[in-house]
């Protein structure tokens, strides 16, 4: 890898450690040339090797997973803020993709767009709002009649 200071071609590996609970690994490394030492980050990438299946009856269809179209729909959701759109669709969507590797064996299109309504709830409840209306996930709203109890 080459060095972030100096842009020299050859970087040693000082001291590397996997994560206990994701699958990925940090490491520190050292520039032969400059001795800048800096950190990267090894993580999994759901890129090419999970095929997701998307439901469209009859029949089913398969494709790749893409990081691109998710950061995509996720940057749609933030009309309301173009700020927030900018900055935060990618990480938004790396944190999706992260959360599936981790949590989900084989994910498919639904456990895709449950996941990243997920985390928009936590991040931004309009956006959250804005993706579950674009992708059909919007709940339906409980109704309690007046006077009527509810039964514990
Ligand atoms: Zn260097």
């Amino acid at each position: 890898m080459i060095c972030v200071n100096c842009f020299h071609e050859k970087t040693r590996v000082t001291n590397s450690r996997p994560h206990k609970k994701q699958s990925g690994t940090w490491r520190r490394r050292q520039c032969e040339s400059c001795q800048t030492t800096f950190t990267t980050y090894e993580k999994a990438a759901l890129d090419e090797t999970v095929r997701i299946h998307y439901a469209s009856p009859p029949s089913t269809t398969t494709a790749a997973f893409s990081l691109s179209k998710l950061t995509l729909s996720i940057a749609a959701s933030f009309s309301h803020d173009r700020t927030a759109r900018q900055l935060h669709s990618l990480p938004l969507a790396e944190t999706v993709e992260q959360l599936l590797i981790s949590q989900v064996r084989h994910p498919s299109a639904d456990d895709i767009a449950a996941t990243t309504h997920q985390v928009l709830k936590r991040f931004d409840e309009l956006a959250a709002l804005h993706y579950a209306a674009s992708h059909g996930l919007v709940a339906p709203t409980r109704r309690r009649g007046p006077g009527r109890p509810s039964i514990k």
